[in-house]
């Protein structure tokens, strides 16, 4: 495989002061996600007003503005929405092998998840092809809990 490299990146050194800025992360969501993931199963919340659900849950649907909390079993199958194929590191150097990153929709959910997709060539890749979560041996309740995502035909 060739690698051209593209025209040389610019780096620029700066200071930005975050100090003054507050976050409120709402950790609900994400713990119930994890949670059942120890099991291999996932979890989103629905909004009871647009159906519209989220994996992982916010505390609010980001839609109608109102307060969700209905708790909805999603699959570990899913559809890719997006993806990219990385060649190279971050610096350019070519790496010995490819990595495909996709966006994946859940079946039962309406979110993208990210995620790393292997058993197929990047050139036979595409939008719309089905996908399924592999699942480590022995869960620890982790984002990381999902290893990998294969192509299924179904
Ligand atoms: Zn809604």
């Amino acid at each position: 495989m060739t690698f051209e490299m593209g025209p040389e990146t610019r780096q620029v050194e700066a200071m930005w002061d975050v100090s003054t800025y507050n976050y409120r992360m709402d950790g609900t969501g994400i713990r119930l996600l994890t949670e059942g993931m120890k099991e291999k199963k996932l979890r989103g919340i629905r909004c009871g007003e647009c159906g519209m659900v989220y994996m992982p849950g916010p505390s609010y649907c980001r839609k109608c503005f109102v307060d969700i909390d209905e708790v909805v079993e999603v699959k570990d199958t899913g559809t890719v929405m997006s993806y990219c194929v990385t060649m190279a590191d971050v610096r350019g150097n070519p790496i010995e092998e490819f990595r495909i990153s996709a966006m994946i929709q859940f079946d039962g959910a309406d979110t993208w998840f990210v995620g790393t997709v292997t058993g197929v060539e990047w050139q036979d890749f595409k939008v719309g092809m089905r996908v399924k979560a592999v699942w480590v041996d022995e869960p620890a309740g982790s984002l990381s809990d999902i290893d990998r995502f294969e192509v299924i035909t179904d």
